[in-house]
């Protein structure tokens, strides 16, 4: 039976960050990253060309690798430094997506991972169990949860009274051949999909609202000591989730894909209706071609069917909201880390960006180095 040091459960952008920082800092631990898909980073690099996105939203700064330079530093090198645009240096995703290539075969992350989807977590004492749908069972000391955002798109009542309607992530999701398509959400995505189509197809977006422009998607004032410090003296963990509503600004677009969107409402090229789509009104979408919504995906705890009995089990801290609560190194228990929407409680609005990648591996890197700091570490000499 082969036990492993680290087991990192999923391989998107937190799960391949934390495997490349481990393998940097413990380079003599055995590491396993699983994941349903067949390839590192699959649901990033199908969600962002699905939208038709060209630039990131987060700074270059916020990368696969630990430094914050390193992109810029990997674009100067290639002769790509055009490729960022202001404000915070935004890369471009085809430089972005090819830097994380170079990161992935850096830390050699292929060799490390394992096609499968863990359904079951235990600990015996010792070691963590994990039982995956392939009916394999795992073995290790130390595991990190990187599971992400729950992938179930969220789809409103309405929409399953018509055929012609089909989810941007859903997994059946493929653009129609045909000319008219209507987009429901104004979000970034819905618009970065709105930008993609316009040359080519009559676009109808609906959103309730007027668009929004802001820099971020969430206060940055929410990530550094300024508010974090008041954040974290917040005992109550329904106080904490308020704070993420409160400075988490959902269905904002950058200035660029603000720009871009209004110039193709002004050429003709896409008609904004300033609608909500209910259940009264969802008719109006049968004379479309193609209705895609661009609606997020559902609220709920990322493996909740098998953390929620392993939380009863070992009886750990868990929100009102269902949430876990991790302590200040993100850890649910001793040797489970917890990145991403599991760790928002304790990282902040960050925890599902890029970022919060970072701040997670900072903080597993100063409790294993038995240093006491959530915003920096530094390796000892
Ligand atoms: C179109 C788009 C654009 C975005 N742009 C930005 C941006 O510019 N900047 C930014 O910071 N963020 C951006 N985001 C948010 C972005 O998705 C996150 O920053 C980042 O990709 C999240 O990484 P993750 O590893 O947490 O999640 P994911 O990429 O979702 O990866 C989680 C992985 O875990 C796997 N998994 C789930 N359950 C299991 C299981 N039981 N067993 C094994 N594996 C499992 C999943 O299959 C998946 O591969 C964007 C998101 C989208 C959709």
């Amino acid at each position: 039976m082969k036990q492993w040091d680290w087991i990192i459960v999923g391989a998107g952008m937190h799960g391949s960050y934390l495997g490349g920082l481990l393998r940097k800092y413990r380079p003599h631990d055995s590491l396993l990253i699983i994941d349903p898909h067949d390839s590192l980073l699959s649901v990033w690099n199908d969600f962002t060309s699905r939208t038709g996105m060209k630039f990131l939203r987060s700074p270059g700064s916020h990368s696969l690798s630990e430094s914050y330079t390193d992109l810029s530093c990997y674009a100067k090198k290639k002769g790509r430094s055009d490729e960022f645009i202001e404000p915070y240096n935004r890369p471009s995703l085809s430089l972005f997506n090819d830097h994380c290539e170079h990161i992935i075969s850096e830390y050699q992350l292929q060799d490390h991972f394992l096609q499968d989807e863990i359904t079951f977590l235990d600990h015996d004492g010792e070691f963590f169990y994990l039982h995956s749908l392939n009916n394999n069972s795992y073995y290790s000391k130390n595991v990190i949860l990187a599971m992400g955002i729950s992938h179930t798109p969220s789809i409103p009542h309405w929409a399953e009274k018509l055929d012609n309607i089909t989810h941007l992530f859903g997994s059946s999701f493929s653009l129609a051949d045909k000319n008219k398509v209507a987009i429901i959400g104004g979000g970034i995505s819905g618009c970065q999909l709105a930008i993609k189509l316009a040359p080519h197809k009559q676009v109808t977006l609906y959103n309730p609202t007027p668009l929004k422009e802001r820099k971020f998607d969430g206060d940055p004032a929410l990530v550094g000591p300024k508010l974090m410090e008041d954040y974290q003296k917040l005992d109550s963990y329904t106080e904490r989730r308020q704070w993420l509503k409160k400075y988490r600004y959902p269905g904002t677009l950058p200035w660029d894909i603000f720009q871009e969107v209004n110039q193709c409402i002004q050429d003709g090229q896409v008609q904004l209706e300033l609608c909500e789509i209910n259940g009264s009104n969802y008719k109006e979408l049968q004379s479309f071609d193609q209705v895609i919504l661009s609606t997020g995906f559902e609220k709920k705890v990322p493996g909740q069917s098998w953390l929620q009995p392993f939380a009863e089990k070992h009886k750990l801290p868990t929100a009102p909201d269902g949430y876990p609560i991790p302590d200040k190194y993100a850890r649910w228990m001793t040797g489970l880390y917890l990145t991403g929407p599991l760790s928002e409680l304790e990282i902040g609005t960050s925890a599902l960006n890029i970022q919060g990648a970072h701040r997670t591996g900072i903080r597993i890197l100063n409790y294993l180095y038995n240093q006491n700091d959530i915003y920096k570490f530094r390796k000892p000499s």
